[in-house]
């Protein structure tokens, strides 16, 4: 065993891993409250690390802050006030739930469907395939 894998297995031992122990960082909110809107100035980049469309990212922030957004071009418009910490706070859940491999916490899924309110998962990494909740 080399030293990679004797520190994937070490890895995939813990029972909880955080994104930042592979090498993976979610990226943080890039955010700018203006009078009764929060503008979300790096969904782009948001979407791009997540690999999944901004307009899927907005569906579930829309949900999860329950607020309306709207895409402007590059910028996320969320119909409420919302401070960075709590965006941060949604980003990061929606990176663990609906990016990170829950088997081997790579951020190399995608989406295989969506059926009665689940999605699945696909794992690129590791060939793990699951569900969750969709949103
Ligand atoms: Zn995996």
């Amino acid at each position: 065993m080399n030293y990679e894998q004797l520190l994937n297995k070490a890895f995939s031992e813990l029972p909880t891993l955080s994104a930042e122990k592979v090498d993976f960082e979610i990226p943080v909110a890039d955010s700018l409250i203006q009078g009764s809107k929060t503008l979300l100035k790096n969904i782009d980049q948001i979407a791009d690390k997540a690999r999944r469309s901004k307009e899927d990212i907005a569906k579930y922030l829309t949900k999860e802050l329950a607020a309306p957004i709207s895409i402007n071009g590059a910028v996320l418009e969320i119909n409420a006030k919302i401070n960075a910490q709590n965006l941060n706070v949604k980003i990061k859940s929606y990176f663990d739930t609906y990016v990170i491999c829950k088997e081997c916490h790579k951020p190399d899924t995608h989406f295989g469907g969506r059926e009665r309110g689940y999605v699945t998962m696909i794992c690129e990494a590791c060939g793990a395939r699951y569900t969750v909740k969709s949103y």
